[in-house]
């Protein structure tokens, strides 16, 4: 393993499950440090600067979402949750105390290394500005507006288009419901799902793609959408 390699933390009560990260993580060039408990997690984050957080949300002796808290004071550094099925309001909570995104366990390490290569390569919000983005025959020009699918330019509203910008933005992440209101119609609007539902069907329309077979957003159930990457 060179010595530049990207740095993981990761923080799992189940040593079985800590081991399976450690081996998927190595075999794929990253080095790892692991704890046991939330506590000794964030003295981690703080001592060693990791490069990615792989964070437990069953653990022993914090809240999920308290950790998320606690790291987000001083950190931007990239988490990904790992939650069980029985956690999905957790998960949800986690995501919008800022955790990056997220995957179920038990993961597969295919699925797993896909997440974690979006979260470690994803560029800054201000390079985005300019970045083009392309998935299928769907191309997006955000320096210039523009969006085409197949080549034919695709006339949205500003509201489809903000939503659109947002997804690309977080090309191959999950953003939650709440983040796509407080962004589209700001911080009071944040339970107002049905006006997300309308937008996306509406843009989903618009480009041709269908949601029980997508091509581009993907409907994370109850938690939020996805563009695919
Ligand atoms: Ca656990």
């Amino acid at each position: 393993m060179h010595a530049n390699a990207a740095m993981s933390l990761i923080i799992e009560d189940e040593a079985q499950i800590r081991s399976f990260l450690r081996i998927s993580f190595e075999a794929n060039g990253y080095s790892v440090l692991e704890a046991r408990l939330a506590e000794d997690g964030l003295l981690l984050a703080g001592t060693r600067r990791p490069d990615l957080v792989v964070l437990d949300l069953g653990l022993p002796d914090m809240d999920g979402s308290q950790v998320i808290e606690r790291l987000r004071e001083w950190s931007d550094v990239p988490i990904l949750i790992l939650s069980a099925r029985h956690e999905e309001r957790d998960k949800v909570r986690a995501l919008d105390a800022g955790a990056n995104d997220y995957v179920t366990k038990p993961a597969g390490i295919h699925e797993l290394m896909a997440r974690v290569r979006v979260l470690l390569h994803e560029k800054p919000a201000q390079e985005m500005a300019s970045a083009r983005f392309e998935h299928g025959e769907l191309q997006v020009d955000l320096s210039r507006r523009e969006v085409q699918v197949g080549g034919a330019p695709v006339a949205l509203t500003r509201k489809e288009y903000e939503l659109l910008r947002l997804l690309v933005q977080h090309a191959g992440r999950v953003v939650t419901h709440q983040q796509m209101l407080k962004t589209l119609w700001g911080p009071s609007f944040a339970g107002e799902t049905h006006y997300l539902r309308v937008l996306v069907s509406a843009l989903r329309q618009k480009l041709g793609d269908d949601p029980s077979d997508p091509r581009y957003i993907v409907t994370e159930q109850g938690v939020g959408y996805r563009l695919l990457d």
